[in-house]
């Protein structure tokens, strides 16, 4: 009898693959060169690293590490480290071009890179992280510098290991570098405002878009599935300036209250509660599904990728759509929500507030001077306002949605930019 292979389960759509089919789309419709999108699209530089750590119990384990550099034309590369299991070369290839994307579209000189290690943190001591980041720092003295690569926290890492990097780094320069890296505790010369400015932005670009479709923010009702960091800034953020939150998620259920939810009681408790909504009171339970599609003016998807799919997508009733996470809609729901005539403000706008205040981190580090918190809002709030009035003339002159508006704009400006530089 021959053995057969059993089909493998097919797998969700892959947000990176989603990201790759709009990146083709934009550059069709900028009648962008094969020599052109082979440089737009093969990464600048890819490092591995293999790390030897004495764990806790006196063994040693080796760690496999990396460092992508998709593009530098624009100015230093800037992307995060995660730290993760499932981490691979691929990935973080796909992640670090999304980074320049990201970069280019709300106009901050940088380049994109991600970095990453396969390592399970949960499973892990602060001494074996702390050996682990400073190993990984050493293998990439030649690659970081805040001229060069600037990294900074992604899923798995914090303030905590940045401060890690920091410190390893400066001690091989033999001075204290803190541009190299974002995302650093305060104290160690990190940015007031970091830790809200993705939600600000998501809120900047949510009040745009409003703007736009002619709501008053103060007669509108939104709904937010997340209730991280992203999720809940956006939500306190958007309810300060007189939007209705009527529903709010996380991964313990979806929470609904037709007259609004008291979003800092929402924060409050969820802190108070071992960081979950679970059993939230002054709101009814309603189902992940049903909150996706709430007779609401405003939809906030800022918890994880592929949410909004060709499934869903039908019964969707928001008439906007603010990414604030990365990957929220799947490209196979690009067509149904365009039809709908809903307007999305795609992640790599959307989001961008988060690098935004980073840029700033690095500025102030650079400068050796500190902002105050509101001159980061203000200038963060401009850059993504006129981010956002770039992307949508973009769309208008295009007849494009936004989300490939936003491509286009960041691919034009790498790919003009790299015209007037030129190569070999
Ligand atoms: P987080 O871990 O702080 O929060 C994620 C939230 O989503 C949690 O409340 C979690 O319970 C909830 N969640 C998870 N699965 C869910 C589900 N199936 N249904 C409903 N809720 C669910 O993460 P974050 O930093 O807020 O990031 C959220 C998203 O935003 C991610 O896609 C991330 O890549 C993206 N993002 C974050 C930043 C940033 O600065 N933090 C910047 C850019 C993009």
């Amino acid at each position: 009898m021959t053995y057969i292979e059993p089909a493998p389960i097919k797998d969700k759509e892959n947000p990176l693959e989603s990201m790759m089919q709009r990146f083709d789309k934009a550059v069709e419709l900028l009648g962008i060169s094969d020599e052109m999108y082979y440089i737009l699209k093969v990464p600048a530089r890819q490092v591995t690293v293999g790390l030897p750590i004495t764990m806790d119990d006196g063994s040693i384990k080796v760690f496999e590490g990396y460092r992508v550099i998709h593009s530098n034309i624009l100015g230093p590369s800037k992307g995060g480290i995660r730290f993760d299991p499932a981490v691979n070369i691929d990935e973080v290839r796909a992640l670090a071009a999304w980074m320049t994307w990201k970069c280019a579209v709300v106009d901050i000189p940088y380049g994109g890179a991600k970095g990453g290690i396969a390592c399970n943190p949960r499973e892990m001591s602060a001494g074996e992280m702390e050996r682990l980041m400073r190993a990984y720092t050493v293998s990439m003295l030649d690659v970081f510098g805040p001229d060069r690569d600037i990294p900074a926290p992604d899923m798995g890492t914090g303030p905590r290991e940045m401060a890690w990097l920091m410190d390893e780094y400066s001690k091989a320069k033999g001075m204290t570098v803190n541009a190299v890296v974002t995302g650093k505790p305060l104290v160690l010369g990190g940015s007031l405002g970091r830790t809200e400015a993705t939600g600000r932005g998501v809120m900047v670009s949510a009040l745009a878009g409003m703007d736009k479709l002619k709501i008053n923010p103060y007669k509108s009702s939104a709904a937010v599935q997340g209730f991280g960091n992203v999720g809940s800034h956006a939500a306190n953020l958007l309810h300060e300036r007189g939007v209705m939150v009527k529903a709010i998620s996380d991964i313990s259920g979806a929470y609904y209250n037709q007259n609004g939810i008291d979003i800092e009681g929402a924060i409050k408790f969820r802190d108070l509660n071992k960081g979950t909504l679970e059993n939230f009171p002054g709101a009814e339970r309603i189902s992940h599904e049903e909150l996706l599609t709430l007779d609401v003016d405003v939809l906030v998807p800022a918890a994880k990728e592929d949410v909004i799919n060709n499934e869903n997508a039908p019964y969707i009733q928001a008439k906007l759509i603010v990414e604030g996470a990365n990957g929220p809609t799947s490209a196979s729901a690009d067509d149904i929500i365009n039809d709908k005539g809903i307007l999305v403000v795609p992640d790599i706008l959307a989001n961008a507030g988060g690098v935004t205040v980073s840029y700033f981190e690095w500025v102030q580090n650079r400068m050796g001077y500190k902002w105050n918190l509101d001159r980061i809002n203000r200038r963060s709030d401009r850059i993504m306002k006129d981010a956002f009035d770039k992307v949508f003339l973009t769309s208008q002159q295009y007849k494009v949605p936004m989300r490939i508006a936003a491509y286009i704009v960041a691919i034009k400006k790498v790919a003009d930019t790299y015209k007037f530089r030129g190569g070999y």
